[in-house]
Formats: C-alpha cells, sequence, structure tokens
C-alpha cells in the first residue's frame, strides 16, 4: 500500500489541493460547491459521483464553513461506499480443474505482465498454472508470455504467430484437463485497431472454451491500464459485449493523476474489482480494497 498511496499522490495531490483552496476559510455557497464539483470531475471521478460526493458534503452544512478535513474526510468515506460493492477478492474455485481464465484488454495495458503477477500469487498458494499464448498477432507477446512462464514457473503452451487462437485455447484447455492442472490462464489479442475482427476472435474463443465445458470461463478479467482516463469507460463495454467481463484488474495506479477512473467504473458498472497493479514488479499487483484506495484518493 505504500506503493499505491505513493503512486496515487498525483492524483490525490491535485484533488488535495484543490480542496485546501477551497475550503480555507470559505463558506460552504454555491460557488465553492460547484467549485468542488468541477475539481472531484477532474480527477476523473466522473458527475454522477462528483454530484453525489458534492451534495453528501453540502447537506447540514450550506453557508457554513467547512475545514478541508472534514471535506476530505466526507469525500474518502463517500469514495469508499461506492467502492464497496465492486471490491471482491478473485476465489478460485479448486473444484474446477483447470479453472480457467480468460485475460482480455487493449494492448498495452498490461495484460501480460499482470497474467506473469497473478500466476506467481496462484503459484504461491501452491496451484499448478498454466498459461496459453492466445495473442497470437503478436510474436513479442508470444515471446514475452514465455518469459514470464519461465520467471513464475508455469508451462506455456504455445503456436506460431497467426495461428487461430481459438484452437489454441482447446488444445490448452486439453492439455491442462489431462495434466491436473488447478488454473489455465488464457492471454488474447488486444487490437483496439481493428474492433470488429477482436470481438469476433473473443467471440469464437469463449465458444470454444464453452465447448470444452459448458462453466468456462470460470473468470474473464478485464485488464484496464488508469493511465488512459475515462478510455477506460468504452473499453469496458467493448469487452463486456464481446467476452463477459466478470471482473476487472486496473493496472499502471503508481504514478498517474487518474486513478479516480476507478471510482466513475464502480458508479456506472458495478463490476467486481480484483486487484490493482502498482508496478512493473512481479509482486506490484495488490488485492483490492475499498477503504484503502478511498484514503489513497482522498489525501
Ligand atoms: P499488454 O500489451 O496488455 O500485454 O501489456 P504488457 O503486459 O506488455 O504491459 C505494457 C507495459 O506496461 C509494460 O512495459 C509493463 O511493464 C507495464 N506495466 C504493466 N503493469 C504495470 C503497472 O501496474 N505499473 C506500471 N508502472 N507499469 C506496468
Amino acid at each position: 500500500w505504500q506503493r499505491l498511496t505513493e503512486g496515487m499522490r498525483r492524483t490525490s495531490s491535485s484533488l488535495s489541493d484543490s480542496v485546501t483552496g477551497l475550503f480555507t476559510k470559505r463558506r460552504l455557497d454555491d460557488a465553492t460547491l460547484e467549485e468542488l464539483e468541477d475539481a472531484l470531475v477532474q480527477a476523473d471521478l466522473g458527475v454522477p459521483t462528483a454530484m453525489r460526493i458534492t451534495e453528501a458534503i453540502s447537506a447540514g452544512r450550506y453557508n457554513k464553513e467547512i475545514s478541508p478535513q472534514e471535506v476530505k474526510a466526507i469525500l474518502a468515506g463517500e469514495v469508499e461506499k461506492t467502492l464497496q460493492p465492486v471490491a471482491q477478492p478473485l476465489t478460485i474455485d479448486r473444484a474446477k480443474k483447470p479453472y480457467v481464465i480468460l485475460m482480455v484488454g487493449v494492448n498495452g495495458a498490461g495484460k501480460t505482465t499482470t497474467i506473469g503477477k497473478l500466476s506467481q500469487k496462484f503459484r504461491q498458494q501452491g496451484l499448478t498454472v498454466m498459461l496459453a499464448a492466445g495473442d497470437t498477432f503478436r510474436a513479442a507477446a508470444i515471446e514475452q508470455l514465455k518469459v514470464w512462464g519461465e520467471r513464475v514457473g508455469a508451462p506455456v503452451l504455445s503456436r506460431e504467430q497467426g495461428a487461430d487462437a481459438a484452437g489454441l485455447a482447446y488444445d490448452a484447455l486439453q492439455e491442462a484437463k489431462a495434466n491436473g492442472t488447478d488454473v489455465l490462464l488464457i492471454d488474447t489479442a488486444g487490437r483496439l485497431q481493428n474492433k470488429a475482427g477482436l470481438m469476433a476472435e473473443l467471440e469464437k474463443i469463449v465458444r470454444v472454451v464453452k465447448k470444452f465445458d459448458p462453466s468456462a470461463p470460470h473468470a474473464t478479467l478485464l485488464v484496464l491500464d488508469a493511465t488512459v482516463g475515462q478510455n477506460a469507460m468504452s473499453q469496458v463495454e467493448l469487452f463486456q459485449k464481446a467476452a463477459g467481463v466478470t471482473g476487472l484488474v486496473m493496472t499502471k495506479l503508481d504514478g498517474t493523476a487518474r486513478g479516480g477512473i476507478l471510482v466513475a467504473l464502480a458508479a456506472k458498472f458495478g463490476v467486481p474489482v480484483h486487484f490493482i497493479g502498482v508496478g512493473e514488479g512481479v509482486e506490484d499487483l495488490e488485492p483490492f480494497t475499498a477503504r484503502d484506495f478511498a484514503r489513497a484518493i482522498a489525501g
């Protein structure tokens, strides 16, 4: 959480400076409330959430003086309330062998890195892990996944560049089943420049996986890069439609001023948030908790 608090400093400090500037020796009048709402929207929390928080702050205090500390405490409380329902751990059902996790997200979001970090966590829990290099579009993605597999002790099933990703996923399922593997993580392509192709490919992978096991994929995790801010909203919509997202991992929360986007996502979609990425290293993946995040954001 040290990393998160430090990383979130860029989100919280701009917000905190606005709050301190606004509420030092000032009454809670319409102009102040409007400026506060603007600051919250600027911090990527989204208009509905910004309005709700502003209302909570003004309730019973209108035309009175309020300290920046009070404002921050209410802000943290409201953010926590918004995040609480979505802060859900990812639980692996050990009865499913393999427990199939489909990883989706646009190129560069941190999908491969997150697969490596998750594999490490599962291995530390004593689970066996297998990886399927389903981003067959990019040779570099296949190579990168192999490097992660070696690092964390997880075999990687791959085919040559351009191979059919759904076919590869099916082979991986068969192999994981035959080997009694606990968790199978399937990487996928994330070419946003070819949306129709991307969606068709994801739909096909899901179809093929279901043919093998109708209860799979048991989790479909969307990896989102926090630094893209509001763009994350349309990514959730796109991937929900193509693959049926069951949970989110938000990466690059270290060193971005746009961490507030997680609050906007929670308010709009209510999709569970399992983990947050706070660095490039294998251990830089933290379970998501509403309270710590809310405190980090309010500064
Ligand atoms: P992919 O294209 O979605 O598979 O993305 P990659 O896993 O290759 O990640 C893209 C870049 O983001 C790499 O340089 C990663 O090291 C970096 N990255 C991934 N997660 C994080 C994170 O949580 N924090 C930071 N600072 N960098 C990250």
